[in-house]
């Protein structure tokens, strides 16, 4: 069948400047979302044509973050594809290409003046109290490009309106635009020049980007213009706002590098989940999405242009949700690295059923040693756990150490399952005339010493009859 419409092709376009933190985690999120919705192509392209501000390391980070979120890309520096390179610095050639195609229509020269002289032009400017247009001094005769000196656009002004699908319709005057540089006299093009032409190049057909580059807007469409292009769909992100909603996120309010929170335990799920709500919603109230209801449900003309608060409370608490939704065995395969050192000897079959009873309790996976450590070695006893805990408290530690040893006495039956466990934790209930308020908590406290456990039956069951008994003995030596 025939379609109107070309295959969507989004991309991610970082500057290796520094590590992958939330906001570009969104940029790159939300392209990939509309690309795998439209069933067409995700494409990282490495923006590295400012020398002085590039990173070592930086771009193979960008690389490793986007992978471990699962935000993999079609087309890439490393894994190469139709349209490469993908990196700015290996397309020098298509820039000086397209730049000469400008220069021959009379679009394009050569920028003649020193420092000092376009300084001069500024203060000019500042001092008759207008605003500064290089093209008010545009050269009469400039002289033949030569590599060295800047390329910049002889532009065409005029007023524009267009249509963002995150803005909505924006307008401008001719007063904006201006004669800017194309390329650079080190040879590198702008930003400004060179996402043009590989947008242009690659097939794009989304560019979705931060704020920071919608006041360059009119330029762009001027430059697609002499170019003889049809501009892509523009989509400009909101910003992303601290904690108070009122400040552009910084660095101490959880701007942190993604690899970071991956490294404390949150899970990608999690993370994208709660990057994608940054602006989005999907009109109800859901709030737990999996990857795929993002893939169906995202939509640009859904996300909000006001600033979207980033509160790290609702990631933690997303990304319990998250964890909850795992599968056993893909919870444990993720776990390796969280596990208390105690675990070292357990077999899988073991953390496996530990790891079943804690699951719900998980904030993040950080937490597994304070959730697990009872169970593989003696907690030490912390008996204000006991002398601190309102129920507990009321009854003399004397009547504690009976309770205990009667409990103990019960809980030496043969089969240690969960069920049967749970029978005689109810008999007990019975004999004692005890409520599970104060009997269940008193033996969860002996046999964990833990601020939680998951229920007393399972927990026991897990432990075993031989630990459960030793710490019970304890316990009561310490009562009496
Ligand atoms: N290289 C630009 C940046 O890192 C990307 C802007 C864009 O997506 O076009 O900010």
């Amino acid at each position: 069948m025939e379609s109107s419409h070309p295959i969507v092709r989004t991309r991610f376009a970082p500057s290796p400047t520094g590590f992958m933190h939330v906001g570009g985690v969104r940029t790159a999120l939300f392209a990939w979302l509309i690309a795998r919705q439209g069933h067409g192509q995700f494409v990282l392209r490495i923006e590295d044509t400012d020398q002085k501000r590039e990173v070592d390391g930086s771009a193979d980070h960008l690389i490793t973050s986007l992978n471990a979120l699962g935000l993999h890309y079609d087309e890439g520096p490393d894994i190469g594809g139709p349209y490469g390179p993908y990196r700015q610095s290996d397309r020098l050639a298509i820039y000086t290409t397209w730049a000469q195609k400008l220069i021959d229509q009379g679009r394009a020269y050569a920028d003649p003046y020193s420092a000092e002289e376009l300084q001069t032009f500024r203060e000019l400017a500042k001092n008759e109290k207008r605003a500064f247009l290089y093209r008010n001094h545009r050269p009469e005769h400039p002289p033949t490009w030569d590599g060295t000196m800047p390329l910049r656009l002889k532009s065409d002004p005029k007023a524009y309106t267009w249509h963002d699908e995150v803005m909505g319709d924006l307008q401008t005057g001719p007063e904006v635009i201006d004669d800017i540089i194309l390329i650079k006299s080190d040879g590198f093009p702008t930003y400004n020049f060179a996402h043009i032409v590989d947008d242009a190049e690659m097939k794009i057909t989304h560019i979705i980007r931060g704020q920071e580059f919608i006041a360059s807007q009119p330029n762009y469409l001027n430059i697609y213009e002499a170019l003889g292009l049809t501009p892509p769909i523009f989509a400009t992100m909101p910003h992303i706002l601290g904690e108070s909603g009122t400040k552009k996120l910084g660095k101490r309010d959880g701007a942190k590098d993604v690899l970071d929170y991956l490294a404390d335990g949150y899970i990608e799920e999690a993370l994208i989940n709660f990057i994608a709500s940054l602006g989005w919603n999907d009109g109800t109230e859901q709030e737990i999405f999996t990857r795929e209801e993002l893939i169906e449900k995202f939509s640009l003309d859904r996300v909000q242009h006001s600033g979207a608060r980033f509160d790290e409370q609702r990631l933690l608490w997303m990304n319990g949700q998250h964890i909850r939704l795992l599968s056993l065995d893909e919870l444990y395969a993720r776990v390796d690295r969280f596990w208390p050192a105690s675990a070292g000897s357990a077999t899988s079959e073991h953390k496996k059923q530990i790891l079943s009873l804690v699951q719900d309790r998980l904030k993040t996976l950080k937490d597994l040693p304070l959730l697990t450590t009872y169970f593989f070695s003696d907690p030490p006893a912390n008996l204000t756990m006991i002398t601190e805990n309102k129920q507990l408290a009321k009854l003399p530690l004397t009547e504690l150490a009976h309770l205990l040893s009667v409990s103990r006495d019960a809980l030496t039956l043969s089969d240690y399952t969960a069920d049967h466990l749970q029978l005689t934790l109810n008999q007990l209930l019975d004999t004692t005339g005890q409520k599970p308020g104060i009997l269940f908590s008193l033996i969860r406290i002996a046999v964990s010493w833990a601020p939680f456990s998951p229920s007393l039956n399972d927990t026991l069951s897990v432990l075993g009859k031989a630990t459960v008994t030793k710490r019970l003995d304890q316990a009561i030596q310490l009562l009496s």
